[in-house]
């Protein structure tokens, strides 16, 4: 975390590439005031001036002196970091970094999210409403309780939040399990249950109708298998929420839990909306994560277009483990659940990586994957900061706490107002 980024109040940070734009740099401590007094701000623009000619000569900007600070304005060529140094370009007082968008991630903001976690009413350690109150706590914008064949779980984590001032969204999910199938699936946000159905006759009688349509079907490939997981993607789907084929190289029981061939036949005809890219796995378990990974790169370079979500699959918070250690990164309009499904299902989302004491890892497309490294390097931790004092209140709301609501209500609104301050507004 740079200094800048607590000792200096600089906006906007997330400019409109192609347009020119007035920065504003206070400082905010005394320790800090001779950044108001200096004469020179140099600039580099991270892959190319203006010219984008092979070299990069840093640009010096004038500073005019406003109020408490100075301000300074330049028209930031294209998408990409660039890089503020304030005062000697040898020496300087203080650096900080902006990012330049085009118009389509510009006009969308960095939600934080899990779509894949336990609570104790299958097999994680807490309840529903305390997995919510822990997962702002580190940072997350909005999340669903996914227990296994249980849809009701994630109701009462929101039910618990029902009239309760709170920034984080929280959407019902489940993770389902089709009889006689191994596939796990993540139904995000859909509005009724799909475990709820496999009860039913007709679970079994669409199956099989389904099975018997696929003319162009591998032979001995189990057909029924491949039918249900579409027939599960569609009710997900009919639900308004995403699908998401979760952990395909999840090793258990001395096996891939799901076959090869279905995987490839799951990747090549895509019946679902996002896959699970980073999975909730322990370090023993790293090579199953590498191997999604790498497959997917093998995936997009045969010109398929692959969604993806990261998600902790966590069974409890306070292990140390699996918990806030993966997540996704969606670029959306706003953090409504349309808006996500949305934009996760064309492409505006990456899976990352954040391992304890570690540099956090965005994986998924290029574009995505270098702005992700800079709000995680630069604006992450201090939106997560502001998240761990209302995940705390929400943990102490739950407990009992009669202060707690009350507090909620004063810290409501702070990541949106933030986001609104670092964001250019044109
Ligand atoms: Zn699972
Ligand atoms: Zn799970």
């Amino acid at each position: 975390m740079r200094n800048a980024n607590y000792n200096l109040d600089v906006y906007p940070k997330i400019v409109r590439a192609g347009k020119e734009t007035t920065l504003t740099v206070r400082p905010l401590y005394d320790h800090v005031r001779a950044v108001a007094a200096v004469s020179e701000v140099t600039l580099y623009p991270a892959e190319g001036g203006p010219a984008q000619t092979a070299q990069t000569p840093p640009l010096t900007l004038t500073p005019t002196v406003v109020d408490d600070g100075i301000q300074v304005r330049y028209l930031f060529e294209r998408e990409q970091e660039y890089i503020l140094l304030f005062g000697n370009r040898e020496k300087p007082l203080a650096e900080t970094h902006l990012y330049a968008l085009d118009d389509d991630l510009f006009t969308r903001r960095p939600y934080k999210g899990d779509l894949h976690i336990h609570s104790c009413r299958s097999d994680g350690k807490e309840s529903p409403a305390y997995v919510a109150g822990a997962g702002r706590r580190i940072g997350l914008d909005f999340m669903a309780i996914t227990d296994h064949h249980q849809y009701a779980p994630s109701l009462e984590a929101s039910r618990a939040f029902e009239n309760v001032p709170i920034d984080l969204h929280l959407y019902p999910g489940e993770e389902v399990h089709p009889p006689d199938n191994p596939v796990h699936i993540i139904n995000f946000g859909g509005n009724f249950s799909v475990n709820g159905l496999f009860k039913s006759e007709l679970y079994r009688r669409e199956v099989q109708a389904l099975a018997e349509k696929f003319t162009d079907f591998p032979p001995d490939m189990g057909r029924y298998t491949y039918a249900s997981c579409v027939w599960c993607f569609d009710k997900i789907r009919e639900g308004g929420g995403l699908a998401v084929f979760c952990h395909p190289y999840w090793y258990t029981h001395h096996r891939y839990d799901v076959p090869e061939a279905l995987t490839t036949l799951l990747l090549d005809r895509q019946p679902y909306d996002a896959l699970e890219l980073i999975g909730g796995y322990h370090p023993h378990e790293f090579e199953s994560n590498m191997l999604q990974v790498a497959r997917y790169h093998d995936e997009r370079a045969r010109g398929k277009r692959i969604p993806i979500v990261g998600v902790s699959d966590a069974h409890g918070c306070e292990t140390g483990e699996l918990f806030g250690w993966y997540y996704t990164i969606v670029f959306a309009p706003s953090p409504e659940l349309p808006d996500l499904v949305e934009s996760v299902k064309t492409l505006y989302s990456v899976a990352v990586e954040a391992l304890p004491g570690q540099t956090p890892r965005a994986h998924g497309p290029f574009r995505l994957v270098k702005y992700a490294q800079y709000l995680l390097r630069e604006i992450f931790p201090v939106h997560d900061a502001l998240c761990v004092e209302e995940g705390r209140l929400m943990l102490a709301h739950i407990a009992g706490d009669a202060n707690a609501l009350e507090w909620l209500r004063a810290y409501q609104g702070r990541t949106a107002a933030l986001y609104d301050h670092l964001w250019a507004t044109a």
